[in-house]
């Protein structure tokens, strides 16, 4: 018997946050908030967390990232 396994990422977008000005690409546009956490896998399925939670807010434009402060 062979057994699958890894580590997958998985990407939440939970909504938009409103509208910022971007310092990156100049641009005033809906910026999306995101969490991102990393999972042990076995033949694919998501078992348990191996990451805490990431949390930023993205440009939709150039795609970058700003980190969401800790203790809000
Ligand atoms: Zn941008």
């Amino acid at each position: 018997m062979i057994i699958i396994f890894g580590s997958k990422t998985m990407y939440k977008n939970l909504g938009t946050v409103g509208s910022y000005y971007c310092e990156r690409c100049h641009n005033t546009s809906e910026w999306q908030f995101m969490q991102h956490r990393t999972w042990f896998t076995l033949f694919f399925i998501p078992v348990f967390p191996i990451s805490g939670k990431h949390e930023y807010l993205q440009c939709p434009i150039c795609s970058q990232a700003y980190k969401v402060p800790e203790g809000k």
